[in-house]
């Protein structure tokens, strides 16, 4: 595997794939990674000749300074894992490569409501800040197809709307979520949940399986969010949001019988993380 640390290199050698008319797979990443991110790289290799992985901790995309420095950082382990998953190319590059002085990359883009409801309302400037490092890696990757996971779905929306806003050239592919053993979604954050926490917080799965019953039974969405904000808060953890959404304009579902896809999104605090988890409840996005 490749390891890249600067855009000229990362560049060069993408140029030679392409001018080869070989396909290349890229799968952004914050590192601490996990058999979720792993199972994107093997998307990736489905698709096309070449996976890129990059990992690089954006810190456009963090509203609270304590995450940002305290976000787990295990860059050597990385590079093993995605060598043993068949990666090609790490593209490992400093905050100075990602944002030169000299070259503007903010963007300018109107996300709408996409932005505005559950993380959006929770933690400001994040998706801005996320958009800005998709769209400067796709600048410089150049990949064919970008995969990114359900797990993050409302990051999911929003790159889907930017790539058809600013009309890039790329495939976008959904990547399934993967879970720990007893349900709880992969994530890098669960390296900093306590051993008990870690054990409690599979209540969250629970809860969206327990939506998902609920709908089924026709009970009202205002009372299936209280009634799984309920069952999440027994344990101890504070619910941010617990909302039942149509899964193409993530605004909130008053009657089901009117969306063709709805999906269960939660955000909970533990006493070190906020973990985000999703199910879709009805269709498949
Ligand atoms: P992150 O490193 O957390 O920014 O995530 C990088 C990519 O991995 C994003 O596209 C995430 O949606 C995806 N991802 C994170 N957790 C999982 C998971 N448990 N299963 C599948 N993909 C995931």
């Amino acid at each position: 595997m490749w390891i890249f640390k600067t855009v000229q290199d990362l560049q060069n050698w993408v140029k030679t794939q392409r001018n080869e008319g070989k396909t290349i797979g890229f799968v952004p990443t914050m590192g601490a990674l996990h058999q979720g991110h792993i199972s994107l790289i093997n998307r990736s290799k489905q698709v096309s000749d070449f996976t890129v992985a990059s990992i690089f901790v954006n810190p456009t995309q963090f509203n609270d300074p304590k995450d940002l420095e305290k976000y787990p950082r295990t860059p050597e382990k990385d590079a093993i894992l995605l060598q043993q998953a068949g990666c090609d190319v790490l593209f490992l590059p400093t905050v100075d490569e990602i944002y030169p002085r000299n070259l503007n990359t903010s963007l300018n883009l109107n996300l709408g409501s996409l932005a505005e409801v559950m993380d959006g309302a929770f933690r400001p400037g994040h998706f801005n800040g996320m958009c800005q490092v998709v769209k400067r890696l796709l600048d410089i990757v150049n990949p064919q197809f970008l995969i990114m996971g359900q797990k993050d779905f409302q990051q999911f929306s929003i790159v889907k709307s930017m790539i058809k806003k600013l009309k890039l050239k790329v495939n976008l592919i959904m990547g399934s979520t993967l879970r720990e053993i007893n349900g709880l979604a992969m994530s890098s954050r669960n390296e900093r949940l306590h051993p008990d926490e870690r054990k409690k917080a599979k209540v969250i799965y629970e809860s969206l399986l327990f939506a998902k019953e609920l709908l089924k039974l026709k009970l009202s969405i205002a009372l299936i969010e209280k009634k799984c904000t309920e069952k999440i808060e027994k344990t101890g953890f504070p619910v941010e949001y617990f909302s039942l959404v149509d899964g193409n304009t993530l605004l909130p579902v008053l009657d089901a019988k009117s969306h063709d896809l709805i999906v269960a999104c939660v955000a909970v605090r533990t006493s070190t993380v906020r973990l985000i988890d999703n199910l879709p409840l009805k269709g498949k996005p």
